[in-house]
C-alpha cells in the first residue's frame, strides 16, 4: 500500500465565508481539510470548502468510502455539508464523526436540524450515499484501521469541540480548531495532543490586538498559537480558522510575523497542498 500522506486545504476561514477580490488569495471557504493517508480519504470538517472538494472527488466516476471528521457542529463547519455532491450517489459510502455531542445531543438530530424547515428546503433523508452518524466522548482513541491511529481531545469552546491528531506511516497531522487558549497558556492535554507533530493546523482565529475584548468566544490568537507550538514542540505550525475581517493584505502580514517569531511557521492558504 501507498504510504503517501498528504493535506489539501478546501476551506481555511473561520466564522463565515468572505468570497471577492480583497480574500482571492488566502480563499474565503470555511473549514475543509483533505487528507490523503494511503488509500484512505479523511476529511477534516464540512465547511463550505467540502463543495468543492466533493465536485473534485466526483470527476473519478469511481465509488467513494471516506471519513468526515468534524471539530463540531457551528455553522461554519457543516455548511457545505448539503452542498457535497458526493451524498447524492448510492454508490458512496460515508462515516462522519463527531465528538462533541454526547450526551445531550447527537450527529444525525444536529444535521437534521441543519436541514430543517424553515431554513432550508431538504432534509436528511435526500442522501443518496450510505452514511454512518459516529458519535464518540472526546478524549477516545479511533482506530481507523490500516496503520491509522486518530487521537482526540476535547477542546475549549462554547458547545465543545474535538481537536484530532493523526499517525501514519510514522508522521503526524494534528487538527485543532475551534479553541481558546487561556491566560494560564495552553491546556496540557492540548499540548500532549500535538507533542512533535509534523505538522499542526490550529484556530488562530485573531490577531493579539483583536483578542482581548473576546475573551470566551472559543479562538485563539495566532501568538497564543505559536506559545503552544513551542510547548508542544510541533515541527510545522500553520495558521488556521482566519477571521473574515482579514483580507490578504492583513493576512500577509500575520504570515510575516509569525514565520519571523517562529521559524518554518505557515498560514493555511485555500487550494494548497502540504506533503508530510
Ligand atoms: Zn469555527
Ligand atoms: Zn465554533
Amino acid at each position: 500500500m501507498s504510504d503517501k500522506f498528504t493535506v489539501r486545504f478546501w476551506g481555511v476561514r473561520g466564522s463565515i465565508p468572505c468570497p471577492g477580490p480583497s480574500t482571492a488569495r488566502f480563499g474565503g471557504n470555511t473549514p475543509c481539510i483533505e487528507v490523503r493517508c494511503g488509500n484512505r480519504l479523511i476529511i477534516f470538517d464540512g465547511g463550505t470548502g467540502i463543495r468543492e472538494l466533493g465536485n473534485e472527488l466526483m470527476k473519478s466516476g469511481a465509488p467513494l468510502d471516506a471519513d468526515i471528521l468534524l471539530s463540531h457542529c457551528h455553522i461554519d463547519h457543516v455548511n457545505g455539508i448539503p452542498f457535497f455532491a458526493p451524498f447524492y450517489s448510492r454508490a458512496n459510502e460515508f462515516r462522519i464523526w463527531a465528538g462533541h455531542l454526547l450526551p445531550n445531543f447527537n450527529l444525525e438530530d444536529a444535521l437534521r436540524s441543519l436541514m430543517s424547515h424553515p431554513l432550508f428546503p431538504i432534509e436528511v433523508e435526500i442522501f443518496q450515499a450510505n452514511i454512518h452518524y459516529r458519535d464518540f466522548q472526546a478524549g477516545k482513541t479511533l482506530d481507523f484501521g490500516d496503520g491509522i491511529a486518530i487521537r482526540t481531545v476535547a477542546l475549549d469552546h462554547p458547545g465543545g469541540a474535538t481537536g484530532y491528531r493523526l499517525e501514519f506511516g510514522g508522521r503526524s497531522f494534528a487538527y485543532i480548531t475551534d479553541n481558546e487558549i487561556r491566560p494560564a497558556g495552553p491546556d496540557p492535554r492540548l499540548v500532549a495532543l500535538a507533542r512533535g507533530a509534523d505538522l499542526a493546523v490550529y484556530d488562530c482565529t485573531y490577531t493579539d490586538g483583536e483578542i482581548g475584548s473576546k475573551s470566551g468566544w472559543g479562538h485563539s490568537s495566532w501568538r497564543q498559537g505559536l506559545a503552544l507550538a513551542d510547548a508542544a514542540g510541533i515541527k510545522t505550525f500553520c495558521l488556521f480558522h482566519h477571521a473574515p475581517e482579514h483580507d490578504d493584505a492583513t493576512m500577509d502580514k500575520i504570515a510575516f510575523e509569525a514565520a519571523a517569531a517562529r521559524k518554518g511557521t505557515i498560514v493555511a492558504v485555500e487550494g494548497s497542498i502540504l506533503e508530510l
